[in-house]
This record gives C-alpha cells, sequence and structure tokens, in this order.
C-alpha cells in the first residue's frame, strides 16, 4: 500500500459557549483536515486545529507545512512516510495531523480497548460568580471533574478555588503558564484546605527551575503541559523531577507515534500522564482517545473534552459522551 494522494480543508465547529483561558478567546473549534488516500483505495484522515497561541500554528501555517512535505509523502508506504514527516522541520500540529492519518494506515494486530474513561471538563477564565456558576452547571451535567482555568489575578485564583472547593468535584487547576514562582507559593498556601487533584503548568514553559522549585514546594501534584512537547523535554522534566505528571498532546509531540514514544517512557519510569488536547475536531479526538484506552495503565487523567463543547454533537467521532463517561460506539 502506497500514499497516491494528500489533499486538505478547512474546517469549522460551533461552540456552545466562547472558550477562554489566560492565552485566548474563542467562538468557534477550527480545523484542518487532511485526507490521506492510498493506491489500493484506503483513506485516511487527519485533524489539526489552529493553537496560535501553544504550538504558533494557525491555520494557514498548518496548511503550508503539509503542502511542504506532501510531495515527498507521495509513493512511500505509510510507515515509510511517517519516518519522512518526523525527519522535516515543520509545525508539530502540522506533523500530527498527517502522523494520525498515516499512522491508522497501519494494520494494527491488537483488539481496540473498550474501556469506560472519564473525562474532565473545562471551566473557563471568568469572573468568580460566572466560574462558580458554570462549575455547579457542570456537576449537574454529570461531570465529576473540573479543569479550571486561571490568568495572571491569583486573589481571584485564590478566592474562586476555595468557593469551588465546597462543590463535589475534583479539582485540576490550569495556569496556562500565568503565574509567577511567587504567585504560586502564595496559591499554594492560600489554598491548602482545598482538595486539589493538580496544578497544572503555573510558570512559564521555559521556568523549569521555577517548576522544579514549586513541585518540592507543593503538597499538589504538578503537572507540565506547555513545557513538554516532546520525548526530549518529557525526559528532562522526569531526570530533574521537574514536575510530578505530564500532559501529553498530539498537537505538541507531533502525532500519535510520537505521543506512543513519550507513553512508553512514561510507563518504564512509572510516570503517571494526562492525556489532553486542545479545543479540537473529531479526528483528533478519536485518536487521542485510542491512545487513551490503549495506555489506560499510564494515563491517570482524560482532559478531551471538546466534543462536550460542540454546539451540536459529532456523528464522526467514534465515542459516546455522556456526562464525563466515554464509550466506544462500536
Ligand atoms: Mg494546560
Amino acid at each position: 500500500m502506497k500514499i497516491a494522494n494528500i489533499s486538505t480543508e478547512v474546517k469549522e465547529i460551533a461552540l456552545k459557549t466562547p472558550f477562554i483561558t489566560a492565552l485566548r478567546r474563542v467562538d468557534t473549534v477550527e480545523f484542518v483536515r487532511v485526507t490521506v488516500t492510498c493506491d489500493d483505495g484506503s483513506v485516511a484522515y487527519g485533524e489539526a486545529p489552529s493553537t496560535r497561541a501553544v504550538t504558533g500554528e494557525d491555520i494557514y501555517s498548518i496548511l503550508s507545512g503539509i503542502a511542504f512535505i506532501e510531495e515527498e509523502l507521495i509513493d512511500l508506504t505509510p510507515v515509510d512516510a511517517i519516518k519522512t514527516l518526523h525527519l522535516a522541520e515543520m509545525g508539530s500540529s502540522a506533523k500530527a495531523a498527517l502522523d494520525m492519518a498515516l499512522f491508522s494506515l497501519i494494520p494494527d494486530a491488537k483488539e481496540k480497548q473498550n474501556l469506560t474513561l472519564e473525562t474532565d471538563i473545562t471551566i473557563s477564565l471568568k469572573d468568580a460568580d460566572e466560574m462558580i456558576a458554570d462549575a455547579t452547571q457542570a456537576i449537574a451535567n454529570g461531570m465529576k471533574i473540573l479543569k479550571v482555568k486561571f490568568g495572571l489575578d491569583i486573589k481571584h485564583a485564590i478566592a474562586v478555588t476555595n468557593r469551588l472547593s465546597e462543590l463535589d468535584a475534583k479539582l485540576i487547576i490550569d495556569a496556562n503558564q500565568a503565574w509567577t514562582l511567587d504567585d504560586t507559593m502564595e496559591y499554594i498556601d492560600a489554598t491548602l484546605d482545598a482538595k486539589l487533584e493538580l496544578i497544572e503548568q503555573p510558570v512559564k514553559a521555559s521556568e523549569l527551575h521555577e517548576l522544579r522549585c514549586i513541585t518540592n514546594y507543593s503538597h499538589v501534584p504538578i503537572l507540565a503541559d506547555e513545557s513538554v512537547f516532546t520525548l526530549e523535554d518529557a525526559k528532562t522534566i522526569v531526570e530533574y523531577a521537574c514536575a510530578d505528571m505530564i500532559n501529553i498532546k498530539l498537537m505538541k509531540c507531533g502525532g500519535v507515534t510520537k505521543a506512543i514514544e513519550i507513553l512508553e517512557f512514561a510507563r518504564k519510569n512509572s510516570v503517571k500522564c494526562m492525556l489532553g488536547s486542545m479545543l479540537e475536531g473529531p479526528i483528533s479526538i478519536n485518536a487521542a482517545l485510542n491512545l487513551a484506552m490503549e495506555y489506560s495503565d499510564v494515563i491517570a487523567y482524560i482532559d478531551l473534552d471538546s466534543p462536550l463543547l460542540y454546539k451540536e454533537p459529532s456523528n464522526e467521532l467514534e465515542f459516546h459522551f455522556n456526562g464525563c463517561k466515554i464509550t466506544r460506539k462500536f
């Protein structure tokens, strides 16, 4: 089987409500869908959303990244195409879109796992009362784990956390790099009574020394997100004990093949991971959930709530979302 054609299109899915973090505000999920067709008629799909704030890529750079490499992949087998792809200098999201399509073309003898998984849901950064209302609504909708987004205002983060901790849900706190070392220490000291599952990427991606100090200091496990794109990043975090856990996302690492390398490393080193996503389309969520089922011993948390945020349900999902519960459709 050889690659015969690669094409792209831009797609958009409306959200129920705007998604707001320390880094951005969006009303739709916009993504590139890549279609890979083989000479035997097999067709596979991959996707990458615009995530300028995290990977630096937008729709146009993803399209141009794919256009840059596609000629080189024609007439290769999927296995050889994946090797060629990962040698190229291009954005990790553009790679992820191609990688997930090519990976799905490789025959897999393993039976697909069929577990019931639980995703968290994002509570966007808003004023305190709105965040409490959103959290209360999410719990009423069957969500058990809330991923709460905070920004620069540490007093707001402390006040909202202490109010949220009275609700019946587990809390993951994500500062998306907005805090300093001092802010984070202040936050930890002022939320001692709140039962927190994790604090995610409090400081800037490059501030590994600060991240390590926080991990040493904190009674709550620290999760590295923007600090870890590649397997090399993951090795650095683990070797220097900069964080307790790693958030793996297909768009950061360059696709399923690369995520598997990080997951195998994590498994060998007994490091638990979160499998996360950006705001993504259904095909990349399928790819992530297939991994989450395969590596359920390593993946302690799943942050794949995009389908819950779509205005209309997607019939391209291989999985049912019912409250926080995710099961395979067939
Ligand atoms: Mg994060």
